[in-house]
């Protein structure tokens, strides 16, 4: 008789998007006459830049032709690839081999998969709020406790409250961790992080030997100098640090998917290299990702890429200035927008971020995405996203005044 993994039947419902998503559908329904505005989606709306379009039809006929065909991709992915990766990160002054990176379908399988290599009782912290993939992966393969759905938490997982008092910054923990999962400029408070904090934090990891899973998704979107771009821009990351990056939301790669991860070769468990447990494991469960999105990956790092992507970054910056811009002058208690597409602002009086979704939807007709749905310290925070089209944006800002 065949068994489930029963980590599965502990996992909480996942509730968040599919009650936005019914909840506006009802509100929708009942006034088909009203015209709502979309800000509660993380995901780009920009199509694909004329280079990176350019590129995908180039390898496109390679693969039309006996000659150029391309079959199974090198496992851990193109050297064309990996060492335009190589060289940015080389720009910002830190020293990645080739080998030391490995191309994916994306941030999220990546993040999701990691914890493959690490011991079956590896303690893991996250902030709260937070990207759901790391606690839910974790908790699948049994690591995280029990669920208990008063508190939203789990037993064994150690929780950094990210709020309004500490600057939405986590704090080192009481207990030490294993692995520490942090993701800077955040999702969702939009928040980030200097270097020098960063470096307190590699500095603690390498002392109490954990590691670090930093996930870099939003790096494209920092605009100030003091943020860094990549963990390894501290000393000591290579010893102690795992990054992640994304080319789904600085070049608009979600549905196209492409991603990496670093495994410098310098971090070890004892002796044991992490960088060939992540080969092995990479190389036995992955095929590689498409020739075709690995060269509009290639595409991405171009001059002339460059500047498309930054367009589109530049756009949505723009949107999202204008939100927190707008909320600010609405009277609220905002963050985040600065060095993330995200704001994260404060529910007004004591709603709840549920109370505040239906106030917004009902009398301003904007859908946006609750902060409790993100961990228990969401609570009472709301987040709106800067994806949505420039008109859309002025107008929703105009309603919210109008409130
Ligand atoms: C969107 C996002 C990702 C990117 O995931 P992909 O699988 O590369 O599309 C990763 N981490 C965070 C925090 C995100 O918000």
């Amino acid at each position: 008789m065949f068994r489930i993994n029963e980590n599965y039947l502990k996992l909480p419902g996942s509730y968040l998007f599919s009650t936005v998503g019914k909840k506006s559908k009802a509100y929708m329904d009942a006034h088909p006459d009203k015209k709502v505005i979309k800000l509660g989606i993380g995901d780009v709306t920009l199509p694909l830049s004329p280079t990176i379009i350019a590129a995908i039809h180039k390898a496109t006929d390679e693969m039309a032709h006996k000659e150029t065909f391309k079959g199974y991709a090198p496992d851990l992915g193109y050297e064309f690839l990996r060492s335009a990766i190589s060289k940015e990160y080389a720009g910002r002054g830190a020293e990645i081999a080739i080998d030391e990176i490995f191309i994916s379908d994306g941030a999220k399988s990546d993040s999701g998969n990691i914890g493959d290599i690490f011991a079956d009782d590896t303690k893991i912290a996250v902030c709260d709020p937070v990207y759901p993939v790391y606690v839910d992966a974790n908790a699948m393969s049994g690591r995280t406790g029990d669920y208990n759905p008063e508190t939203q938490r789990w037993s064994s997982v150690i929780y950094m409250p990210c709020v309004s008092e500490n600057g939405f910054a986590p704090e080192i923990p009481d207990e030490v961790p294993d692995v520490i999962y942090l993701c800077f400029p955040n999702n969702p408070t939009g928040s980030t992080i200097t270097k020098s904090e960063l470096q307190k934090w590699v500095d603690y990891a390498n002392d109490n030997k954990a590691v670090i899973v930093y996930d870099a998704a939003y790096e494209a979107y920092i605009s100030e100098d003091d943020v860094p771009h990549s963990i390894y821009e501290c000393d000591g990351a290579l010893t102690c640090a795992i990054e992640m990056r994304s080319f789904s939301k600085n070049a608009g790669f979600t549905g196209t998917r492409l991603g990496f991860t670093v495994v410098p070769k310098a971090l070890k468990a004892g002796d044991v290299s992490v960088n060939s447990l992540w080969a092995r494991r990479h190389g036995t469960k992955f095929n590689g990702a498409p020739y075709i999105i690995q060269r509009a990956g290639e595409a991405v790092y171009s001059p002339e890429g460059q500047k498309e992507i930054s367009a589109m970054v530049g756009y949505y910056m723009n949107n999202a200035k204008i939100i927190r811009e707008g909320l600010e002058s609405a009277g609220y208690t905002v963050s985040g927008g600065v060095n993330a597409p995200y704001i994260w602002l404060k529910t007004p009086g004591s709603m709840t971020s549920w109370e505040f979704f239906d106030y917004l939807l009902e009398n301003a007709n904007i859908i946006g995405t609750p902060g409790s749905g993100f961990g228990p310290s969401g609570e009472g925070y709301f987040r709106l996203t800067a994806f949505g089209t420039y008109e859309s944006t002025v107008e929703a800002m105009e309603r919210i005044k109008k409130l």
